[in-house]
């Protein structure tokens, strides 16, 4: 592996990796696949997927489940793998080359898989929750919550738009908010107060959560006067949902080499970015939809240019 220059380097090994590794190993290149941790990236938070088109179950199969067949695919087309953490590039060259704690990597062309991280409510017990009550992505999830009452947090307009679309599902929506005022445009703040449904609460945290096995407790704190409250889901509801919207962050690894836009990387449609032969793939690129199915789209297409970029070296 070491000195062995790969015709197609992904860093990431999401849907958007491992659907790059499929089509460049597929395509008869040599791929090598670079993951810190599990496959499977943000998804393998998710219990329960219901919308990424012809999965084996359409009653909801889980995000491990989805990824398992995901890396089994790549794997089939000869992708090699490396577990590492990359902590730096070099792209000034012909020849690509990533830094990891463990070696370094390098390739002809460069795929960045390397997504979007949720920022935590950052409450107590958030962790049991993530998949049973707690989600970060209203398109994700909403369905789950049809009926239900719902509570989101967080204080700007993605906050606001997330919680107008979540109240179509909602039997009501509180949105809480830890500042004093939302960060929000007149126009957001009129369609927030004349939906029946939805309830602005300022000042307030998130503390704890609690439950048993679902999510049907919240304890709020008033970020003022520091007084705690508890909220219980009705008896016959058994639970509710609460949805974090404060914030996403990228890797800052490109911050300088790449260009970026809000902390993601820009691309055209070809998924290139300002260096050629180096390409980004979904979450972390400037996209306006996040999920499973466009991350996959794109590294799709990022392969298929890393191709035609290796063919046209020769
Ligand atoms: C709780 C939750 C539920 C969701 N539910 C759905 C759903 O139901 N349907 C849907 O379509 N979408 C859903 N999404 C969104 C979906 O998960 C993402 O859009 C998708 O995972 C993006 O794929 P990606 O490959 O671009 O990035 P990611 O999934 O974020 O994968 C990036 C990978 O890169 C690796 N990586 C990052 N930096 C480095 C580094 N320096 N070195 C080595 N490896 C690195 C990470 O470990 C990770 O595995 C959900 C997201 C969350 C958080």
């Amino acid at each position: 592996m070491e000195n062995k220059v790969y015709d197609v380097m992904i860093l990431g090994g999401g849907p958007a990796g491992l659907t790059a590794g499929l089509y460049a190993g597929r395509a008869k290149l040599s791929v090598l696949i670079i993951e810190k941790g599990a496959d499977g990236g943000q998804i393998i938070l998710t219990h329960e997927i219901e919308n990424y088109p012809g999965q084996s179950n359409i009653d909801g199969m889980s995000g491990q489940e989805l990824i398992a067949s995901m890396s089994a695919q790549a794997q089939k087309f000869g992708v090699e793998r490396v577990s590492d953490t990359i902590e730096a590039c070099d792209f000034s060259g012909p020849v690509k080359k990533f830094i990891g704690s463990r070696g370094e990597y390098l390739g002809k062309t460069v795929i960045v898989c390397t997504g979007a991280m949720t920022r935590f409510i950052g409450c107590g017990h958030e962790a049991d929750f993530v998949g049973r009550g707690v989600s970060y992505c209203a398109v994700c999830d909403a369905n789950f919550f049809t009926g239900l009452d719902i509570y989101t947090v967080g204080g700007n307009s993605i906050a606001a738009e997330e919680s107008i679309y979540l109240s179509k599902f909602a039997k009501r929506l509180v949105m809480l908010h830890k500042g004093k005022a939302l960060n929000v445009s007149p126009e957001i703040k009129a369609e927030l107060e004349a939906n029946p449904k939805i309830e602005v609460r300022l000042s307030t945290e998130v503390a704890d959560l609690g439950g048993d096995g679902v999510l049907s407790e919240i304890v709020l704190r008033n970020t003022e006067t520091g007084e705690f409250s508890t909220v219980k889901a009705d008896a016959e509801d058994g639970m509710f949902g609460l949805f974090g919207f404060t914030g996403r962050k990228t890797t800052g690894m490109f911050d300088g080499i790449l260009d970026m836009e809000g902390g993601y990387i820009k691309t055209n449609e070809k998924m290139e970015t300002n260096i050629p032969g180096v390409y980004a793939a979904g979450d972390v690129r400037v996209t306006p939809l996040r999920q499973v199915v466009t991350a996959c789209a794109d590294g799709a297409i990022a392969a298929m240019q890393c191709s035609k970029y290796v063919g046209s070296l020769k």
